[in-house]
């Protein structure tokens, strides 16, 4: 039910949309479109385990939108993945790229498997069959993958080498077919860090906006790709890292923890708890460890959920007392949720600008490997910050003079540009 609830939210600006545009009729017409999707491809992928077992995975494409360009989004590999999942997912992709008005559309991919029980021949093997199988309907003018969770560049590599290969082509522009390879593999400067860095850009903006003091206290549930890299940029931007999570638990700590040093030690210990370190410290009596449930409830000004989605949801909706939320993961409040909290006047920064460095990133990946250009990683985050900021601004003005949520102005600016195109 993740899809219908999600267009639900969307659904609400429907009748605003239509006093602000000439022909109600191809509204009507268009939301009719965009509640369902292009096209679904589901694919049965058999990997040879090393016991020398078959095992049949279940994979997905899901192209929701190409009206403004090439359908464009991550792939996940996860053991609860489903079409309703990767439908709604997909939708969203198509509202974030209209919304930083890149030229692509909206589509993701998902394999539902746990990556850690396989080794790394069985996952560059299952890699390689998922390519096999929805090669056709991928490329740089058709769609183009990308990571999304528990998928990295090493991933996107063993891709991009079945894609070409089964091409037999040695045009290097073939290299756009993904996005989030490794940078030795004519990846982006700045990719692995850019959903983390675009987060900091957009909360930049907002604070600047409603002119906070800081220092500010953040909790981030989610030490993955993006909940790391944001802590290490709002660290260094004068934020304070009061709790931390990853799936096992988390720790907290009044003073606010140095991400990049709690980093270190969660890779030596295999789990952050009691990874407590404060400056260039570690020390067991800094901190304490708290539940992700708890670390979701804390008294902070900004909460940033940057693991899974529906994480806040009708039954902690209620106890959430931070004054900011910044959706990092895709979807993490149920409709009922941001209901609850809109009532409560916590500001929501949602999800398809919050976390849309990623895919603006990408986008540049495709740019230079189109034009054979090699930008260095200050360039990716100025451009970064020219398109985000650009993003944010417009948003504003929409919120301000309709007097809407960021989210539902969100949903009306990007609306507006692929209405404009349909
Ligand atoms: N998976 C990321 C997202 O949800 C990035 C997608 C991309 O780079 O295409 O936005």
């Amino acid at each position: 039910m993740l899809f219908e609830d999600t267009f639900k939210k969307f659904l609400e600006i429907k009748e605003l949309f239509k006093s602000l545009v000439k022909d109600r009729k191809k509204v009507e017409e268009l939301f009719k479109i965009l509640e369902k999707p292009q096209r679904e491809i589901k694919v049965y992928l058999p990997l040879k385990r090393e016991n020398g077992e078959i095992e049949i995975f279940e994979g997905y494409r899901i192209q929701h939108n190409n009206f403004l360009g090439p359908y464009k989004g991550g792939i996940r590999y996860f053991p609860q993945v489903d079409e309703d999942e990767i439908r709604t997912l997909a939708f969203l992709m198509t509202i974030k790229c209209a919304l930083v008005d890149l030229p692509l559309g909206g589509a993701k991919g998902g394999i539902k498997v746990d990556p850690k029980n396989l080794s790394e021949k069985e996952l560059e093997s299952l890699s390689r069959e998922y390519v096999r199988k929805i090669y056709d309907f991928i490329g740089p003018d058709k769609d183009i993958p990308a990571p999304d969770v528990n998928t990295n560049s090493k991933i996107i590599d063993f891709m991009i080498d079945e894609y070409l290969e089964i091409s037999k082509s040695i045009n290097v522009k073939l290299k756009a077919a993904f996005t989030g390879k490794s940078i030795e593999n004519n990846g982006s400067e700045g990719r692995e860090e850019a959903t983390g860095k675009g987060g900091e850009i957009i909360l930049e903006r907002f604070v600047e906006k409603v002119n906070l003091k800081k220092p500010l206290t953040v909790a981030i549930q989610g030490f993955g790709n993006v909940g790391y890299n944001l802590a290490k940029f709002l660290y260094q931007k004068s934020y304070k890292i009061v709790a931390l999570s990853d799936s096992k638990g988390g720790i907290y700590s009044r003073e606010g923890f140095n991400p990049e040093l709690v980093m270190e030690c969660k890779k030596e210990k295999g789990m952050i708890s009691g990874c407590y370190c404060i400056g260039s410290v570690c020390d067991l009596s800094f901190g304490e460890d708290i539940s992700n449930k708890d670390l979701l409830e804390l008294d902070v000004d900004i909460l940033i959920p940057s693991a899974l989605e529906n994480v806040i949801n009708t039954e902690n909706a209620e106890n959430i007392k931070a004054k900011i939320i910044l959706e990092m993961a895709n979807n993490p409040l149920t409709e009922e949720a941001d209901e609850i909290l809109n009532k409560k006047g916590v500001i929501i920064i949602p999800d398809i600008l919050a976390n849309s460095g990623g895919v603006t990133v990408s986008y540049f990946e495709m740019l230079q490997n189109l034009n054979n250009e090699k930008w260095s990683k200050e360039k990716v985050f100025e451009e970064l910050e020219n398109y985000l900021s650009k993003a944010f601004n417009e948003i504003w003005q929409l919120k301000e003079k309709l007097n809407i949520s960021l989210r539902k102005a969100s949903f009306i600016m990007a609306l507006k540009r692929i209405y404009e195109k349909y």
